[in-house]
């Protein structure tokens, strides 16, 4: 599978915080040829190791979770009620389709909601509040819903085919993170058969979107000596969007994380990367502080304290199902993710 295949694939699988299954079995095949080992822990995280030949450990990490929701509350006429699961913006929520996996497998339902024929004119401006909605499966009633094996508990995640629509632009739900899932299996890819001088622990993480779950179990049972989080972030170049309020832009290279609500990067970690990025001419942004958090929030408190850094690919429209990124992007990232792995010897390890 090439990596725009596999980026396709493990955008459309289904994995939202907690209900990573799907995304983990095929991370799971894919990677196990790629590694020495592969562990599992009890939070859901799932970590390739390759031996190397001293016992520094350096971890990357990408998240298998995407934002979702989770049935709260069937009603008698059949009708859902759900939470988001994740930062999700409810005003995304009317209109879009969303795939349940209900317990005898996967369900299409609409997210309902009132249209302006029979809305009062004052409310029709109005986001509706998430509380306010309901999920419309075609269930006849409750105990219709039951059969098809949908009860409070069963997760869901919105509809976003992948479509290309340009050379190198794509349209996609859940590139968060599954861009850096794919980035975090090329890069296994291509140290294959290359002895390392560390053990190198790629971690697939859980539950990011609910509070960095996974990552905070998995940076303590790893305990690296620098990891790298890569990551897709919010890019504001679009309209209505001023410079000051843009963290980073689609098509001008892998962003790295100065400081974001997570953490603030180690003075010696930004050096390194943007010295590795200028020698290799790897094109790079700095990601505008202080947006967004990662699983570096984390990894870099674990283990007595962790030079972490943080590369993402930047998306516009992030969290939503139609997210756009570009694939020049990707290849930044993976580049520079590569070279500083190639680095860390000496400088950070
Ligand atoms: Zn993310």
């Amino acid at each position: 599978m090439d990596r725009q295949q596999l980026l396709e694939s493990l955008c459309q699988a289904f994995g939202p915080p907690g209900f990573e299954d799907e995304v983990r079995d095929m991370i799971r095949l894919t990677v196990t040829p790629l590694a020495d080992r592969v562990e599992e822990d009890p939070a859901g995280n799932l970590t390739a190791w390759r031996e190397g030949t001293s016992d520094k450990i350096v971890m990357l990490d990408a998240h298998t979770d995407e934002v979702g929701l989770i049935i709260s509350h069937v009603d008698e006429r059949g009708y859902l009620r759900f939470a988001p699961l994740g930062g999700w913006d409810g005003r995304l929520f009317p209109g879009s389709r969303v795939t349940l996996k209900g317990k005898e497998g996967y369900l299409a339902a609409a997210v309902g909601f009132a249209p302006p024929h029979i809305t009062p004119p004052e409310k029709r401006d109005k986001a509706v509040p998430v509380e306010d909605l309901f999920l419309d499966a075609g269930c006849r009633s409750k105990a219709d819903a039951a059969d098809l094996g949908i009860a409070p508990g069963i997760p869901g995640v919105l509809d976003g085919p992948y479509r290309k629509l340009s050379d190198s632009l794509i349209l996609s739900k859940a590139f968060d993170d599954r861009a850096g899932c794919t980035a975090a299996i090329e890069i296994l890819t291509r140290l294959q058969g290359r002895e390392l001088p560390y053990k190198l622990a790629v971690n697939f993480a859980s539950g990011e979107e609910l509070g960095l779950r996974g990552a905070r179990v998995a940076g303590r049972r790893i305990a690296p000596n620098a990891a790298l989080v890569l990551e897709a972030t919010t890019a504001g170049d679009f309209p209505g969007v001023p410079g000051h309020l843009s963290p980073c832009q689609v098509g001008q290279g892998v962003a790295i994380t100065v400081a974001d609500r997570t953490m603030v990067t180690s003075p010696k970690m930004l050096r390194f990367l943007q010295e590795v990025a200028r020698d290799r001419q790897i094109i790079y942004q700095l990601k505008q502080p202080l947006f967004g958090g990662t699983d570096a929030g984390e990894i870099h408190l674990a283990a007595g304290g962790v030079l972490t850094g943080v590369l993402a690919v930047p998306c516009r429209y992030l969290h939503s199902p139609s997210s756009v990124m570009d694939l020049n992007d990707l290849d930044s990232l993976i580049n520079l993710a590569m070279a500083a792995l190639e680095a860390m010897p000496g400088k950070l390890v």
